[in-house]
């Protein structure tokens, strides 16, 4: 096998530096990467915001350095500061990172041992860092690339008047020049006002000129998932190696990354029930409800009587909780906990469908349990991918994001997916993409294959 020390036995372990962007949803996959690296014969040295830091004991083999941002503890709330929160980072990372990396690189020896960075396609500022210190960057985007031809491809919709929405009545439009998105699915048909969609074009265009500007891209995909885009991808990307390395949870060996303690004991919870008759229902790390949606998805999940696990993150309803009476009407059949470890949970062969906002980790795990999927997107790539569940890989339904949740609506959805002809289709193309994911992870499969190229292109850089 191809490893970082295959060169012989004179040739220096190579080292790979990783920065990712501090949120959940993009913590998970780098960390799967480095995983996959290690696991290769590659040192780590994981470079990390203040903001949502990890735990080093959780990776005793990796080397740390923080690189403090300043920035206030607080993290955003709403899709604008999300993005503002985003392009702050950029700024207030640069100077600690330039000169910790110049510090790293100087150390005796350890400049001859880098290899590369990878960084998050967000963190543009730390890739013209890298590079003005003469170290090959490599970018990671941890959405699908699906969604990278919509950065990609932002500001032909601007210009064909796709973008910023003008009005609640052109949302149902289908974008001919990217099907099957319509205009609701769009990054950006979210945010808000002028200042909003200038931030979102900001954000897109940035991430598409790291991946233009590295020396790799790499995506958290793979290629029987999603090989028309990936082919675009390549053809968009002329003269930057793409590299479909997903499902990244598949290929690591376990690590956890998770900021928040997973109740693990539901595990055992599902171990006593029937085989995919559990909903697990997770909104993830970032999105949020309000009380009066809570209640509504409560009482449709408790009306369709079907069993359930509720991932129920602390904050997610702003401090609202579960209405009263819920845990009498459902007891015996529903587990709530505060966090779970889902990736384990979506593969329990109890778990039967798979309530989630649709964020690209979520819908891979999904994918990757085999698991039909109800969609509630909230922001970001969150409705195309919603849009891709239902429509492309047709092991889905979109409960679409933006109107108030109604429990009548809720029942009937949550029966769809669970019960009947329509949602054993469902689930029979779920197990078909499980089927596929394990092929593309297996000796020979393509995202193997690509780990492979990857591995000999970071020792060949
Ligand atoms: N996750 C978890 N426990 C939970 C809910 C989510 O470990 O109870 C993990 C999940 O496995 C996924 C990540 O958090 O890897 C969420 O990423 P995703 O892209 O789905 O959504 P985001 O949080 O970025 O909106």
């Amino acid at each position: 096998a191809n490893t970082a020390t295959a060169g012989g036995p004179c040739r220096r372990r190579r080292r790979v530096l990783l920065f990712p962007l501090p949120y959940q949803g993009h913590i998970n996959p780098m960390f799967q990467l480095a995983g996959l690296l290690h696991a290769r014969g590659f040192a780590v040295t994981v470079f990390h915001a203040s903001f949502n830091a990890p735990d080093p004991s959780h990776h005793p083999a990796y080397d740390f350095v923080p690189v403090p941002e300043g920035l206030p503890a607080a993290g955003p709330g709403t899709v604008v500061e999300t993005l503002e929160h985003i392009l702050a980072l950029n700024g207030s990372l640069e100077a600690p990172f330039r000169e910790r990396l110049a510090a790293l690189l100087e150390a005796p020896g350890a400049g001859d041992e880098v290899a590369c960075l990878v960084a998050d396609a967000h963190l543009l500022t730390l890739v013209d860092v890298a590079r003005e210190q003469g170290v090959p960057t490599l970018v990671l985007r941890t959405g699908s690339a699906a969604c990278f031809r919509n950065f990609v491809a932002n500001p032909m919709l601007c210009d064909r008047g796709y973008l910023p929405v003008s009005g609640e009545s052109e949302l149902d439009a289908p974008v001919r020049e990217l099907p099957p998105y319509r205009v609701r699915d769009l990054m950006g048909a979210d945010s808000s006002g002028r200042h909003g969609h200038d931030l979102m074009c900001k954000l897109l265009s940035r991430a598409v000129e790291a991946v233009r500007a590295s020396a790799g891209f790499l995506l958290n995909t793979f290629d029987a998932l999603e090989a028309a885009d990936l082919a675009a991808t390549r053809r968009d990307l002329a003269g930057v190696p793409v590299f479909d390395v997903g499902p990244l949870h598949k290929l690591s060996p376990a690590s956890s990354s998770s900021l928040l303690q997973q109740d693990r004991s539901c595990l055992d919870w599902l171990d006593a029930q029937a085989p995919a008759s559990v909903l697990y229902i997770s909104f993830g790390s970032l999105a949020s409800m309000s009380g009066a949606d809570l209640a509504e998805a409560a009482w449709g999940v408790a009306d369709s009587g079907q069993p359930f696990l509720w991932a129920l993150r602390p904050g997610l309803a702003r401090g609202a909780a579960l209405p009263d009476g819920f845990a009498a009407a459902t007891e015996g059949r529903g587990l709530v906990v505060g966090w779970a470890p889902q990736e384990e949970v979506l593969a329990h062969g109890a778990v039967g469908g798979f309530w989630t906002h649709g964020g690209w980790n979520s819908a891979l795990e999904g994918a990757c349990g085999g698991v039909p999927m109800l969609c509630r997107p909230c922001f970001g790539d969150q409705m195309g991918n919603a849009r891709h569940v239902e429509h492309v890989w047709r092991a889905g339904i979109a409960l679409d994001g933006g109107g108030v949740l109604e429990r009548g609506a809720v029942e009937a959805a949550v029966r769809r997916l669970m019960r009947g002809e329509e949602g054993d289709g469902m689930r029979g193309r779920a197990r078909e993409l499980r089927s596929r994911a394990a092929a593309a992870v297996a000796d020979g499969g393509s995202s193997r294959l690509s780990v492979d190229k990857l591995v000999n292109h970071i020792l060949s850089l």
